[in-house]
Order: C-alpha cells, then sequence, then structure tokens
C-alpha cells in the first residue's frame, strides 16, 4: 500500500510503498477513506514529542471502513465506517484508567505518533478505541472531529461553562468549538494572528460575535473562559489578562512554546490556568453524538495523500482555513474545498 512515513524527526515526510497491516488480536484493519492533518503531527515530525515509532506513518484523525478484523475483534460489520482518533490504547490498570482518565494514563499509546497512523490507504486499530461514524457527513468533513472536534470539546468543557468564550488561534479545533459553544447559548469572541482575514471571516461566519488580532486588541467583553489552542505561550499572560476573576484559561495543544513570566495579579482572583491531555474514550462518545445532534459543519481544505508534506507546511504558516484533510481515497473531492495557493 502507499503510506507517508517519517523516518526520522525533523526529516521531510516521503511516500512510500509499505506491507499492508496484518489486524491482530482484538484489532480492525481499516481501508482508510481520508485523514485530517492536525498541529501534532508537526509537533511529530519537528521531533518536539519525545520517542515516537519510527519509522512512522502520521495521522490520527482516520475515517474508513472495517475491512478486515483480527482475532475476537467482532464489534464492527465489514465495511462499517469508524473513526480512527489519537487514544489508540491504554493499560486498564493503572490508577487512571481505574478512575476514568485514560486520557493520563502513562502507558496510553497515541496514533499517528507511537503507533502507526493514517496517512496511509490502510490502518488497524484496537477496535475498543475506535468510534462507529453513523450521520451522512461526507468522509473527509468527518475527519476534523476526530481530534480538532474531540480535544477540543474536552477544552470547552473543562473550559467551565462561562457565557463569553474567547479561542485564540481559529483553525480545525476553533472553528469546531464555536459551533459547540454557539450551541450552547455562549458567545464566541475568536482571536487570529495579525492579518489573517480568512481565519476572522470564518469566525464570524459561524456566529462568532468579535473577531481580531492577538496582541494587544482587546474584545469588547471580559472573558468568562478562554482556550488557547495555538501553540504560542505569550498568548498565555495575553487570556489571562483578558479573562474575569474567577475565569478559566485552558491550553488545548500537546505543546507550546515557553510562557512568558507574568504579574501575579494575572493569576489573582481566582483565575485557573490548566492544559488539557488527549481525550477519553467517553469524551469521543459524548461528542460524536452532540456533533451529530447539532450538526457541527466543518470547513476543509482537501490534498491527495502524496501532498501531506505540504499539507502540513501550509498548516504551519497558518495558511488553512479550517481544517486540512488528505483524500486518501480520492472519492471525496466534490465535498470539500480545493486548496488555493
Ligand atoms: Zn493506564
Ligand atoms: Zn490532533
Amino acid at each position: 500500500m502507499r503510506a507517508i512515513v517519517l523516518e526520522q524527526p525533523g526529516t521531510r515526510l516521503h511516500e512510500k510503498r509499505v506491507p499492508v497491516p496484518e489486524p491482530g488480536p482484538g484489532q480492525v484493519l481499516v481501508d482508510v477513506s481520508a485523514c485530517g492533518v492536525c498541529r501534532t503531527d508537526l509537533h511529530v515530525v519537528d521531533g518536539e514529542l519525545p520517542d515516537p515509532k519510527l519509522p512512522l506513518v502520521p495521522g490520527h484523525q482516520i475515517v474508513g471502513r472495517v475491512a478486515d478484523a483480527g482475532e475476537g475483534a467482532d464489534r464492527y460489520a465489514p465495511g462499517e465506517r469508524v473513526g480512527i482518533p489519537w487514544l489508540g490504547w491504554t493499560c486498564g490498570e493503572c490508577r487512571y484508567c481505574r478512575a476514568g482518565r485514560e486520557n493520563l494514563c502513562p502507558r496510553a499509546l497515541f496514533t499517528g505518533y507511537t503507533l502507526d497512523g493514517g496517512y496511509a490507504e490502510s490502518a488497524v486499530a484496537d477496535e475498543r478505541y475506535c468510534f462507529p461514524l453513523p450521520g451522512d457527513a461526507s468522509d473527509v468533513e468527518t475527519t476534523p472531529l476526530l481530534c480538532a472536534g474531540l480535544i477540543g470539546y474536552r477544552a470547552l468543557r473543562l473550559a467551565g461553562d462561562g457565557e463569553r468564550l474567547g479561542l485564540y488561534g481559529f483553525g480545525a479545533a476553533a472553528h469546531i468549538v464555536a459551533q459547540v459553544a454557539i450551541h450552547q447559548n455562549r458567545r464566541v469572541f475568536a482571536f487570529t494572528r495579525e492579518g489573517d482575514d480568512e481565519a476572522q471571516s470564518l469566525a464570524r461566519e459561524l456566529g462568532a460575535e468579535w473577531a481580531g488580532a492577538t496582541g494587544g486588541k482587546t474584545p469588547p467583553a471580559e472573558l468568562d473562559a478562554a482556550i488557547v489552542f495555538a501553540p504560542v505561550g505569550a498568548l498565555v499572560p495575553e487570556a489571562l489578562a483578558a479573562t474575569a476573576p474567577g475565569g478559566t484559561v485552558v491550553c488545548a495543544g500537546i505543546h507550546m512554546s515557553d510562557i512568558p513570566s507574568f504579574p501575579y495579579e494575572l493569576l489573582w482572583h481566582e483565575r485557573t490556568l490548566r492544559s488539557v491531555a488527549n481525550l477519553t474514550r467517553a469524551d469521543g462518545e459524548e461528542f460524536l453524538a452532540l456533533a451529530l445532534r447539532i450538526p457541527v459543519r466543518t470547513a476543509v481544505e482537501v490534498h491527495p495523500l502524496s501532498d501531506a508534506a505540504h499539507a502540513l507546511e501550509r498548516l504551519r504558516g497558518g495558511k488553512v482555513r479550517g481544517a486540512a484533510v488528505l483524500d486518501v481515497a480520492g472519492s471525496d473531492r466534490s465535498a470539500g474545498e480545493e486548496p488555493n495557493g
């Protein structure tokens, strides 16, 4: 099969022919239809996350159809549409797993990082960590739900239920979270890079009350909560400064540049600063059901599998409107926008 492979962090991704993986006990083999591109993939490729599997097939927002099943795997019928998310396996035995906090399992394995992922024509996954994907949204449009959506939703939940929500970085995750927040009757304030008119217009189209640049401009209302999606530590004191007493600032990314020191008064008055790590399967079930009900619509920029490295560079440059997706099967092309540059 065709696969995009990372041989060593810091080197360029390249396309290779590799054997189709065999599903082990409890695993399904999935024909990959589409795989979302996530900023975490960029951190893996750049070597900012320790100890990836090598060589590695990146990608952890996989939509495909079950082609085969290993011994004892019986949850899915052949041909059923499933999603494979970031959380690929947990031990089930540690104190985190036993307490329903499998997102913190120290032995957890992650798709497209410590397990091979979906930048390929086929992938295997432990069926217990896959999600069924009913609904009529196309495969490419569904992929961003599987990380941007899931982890964004967890970040939203942990931000509390304040009315005025700031989103710092308006990409794949924020454009989904904004729809959920507005469905919950919250007011959304979107912060983007200076001059990112595309992201700001997308935010307004989705119902954000205000969209503007980071780095000085304050929104018209004090925030009750903020989620920092951009991997930029300098946004943390900025978000704290925009947040009302008692409010929460959530850092939603797996990697961030250093947070500059800031005066205690930004944290004072019971503001909370926290991170969000990974997802639990319960998060996924809850969010995917909600996304169907709302329904969440994603804005996607579609690339062929062979363009994975280019798609990642567009993401790095902040050029993607919504989410970038690799259309592996090539059948959903009409459902998304073509890249325009
Ligand atoms: Zn565990
Ligand atoms: Zn991700």
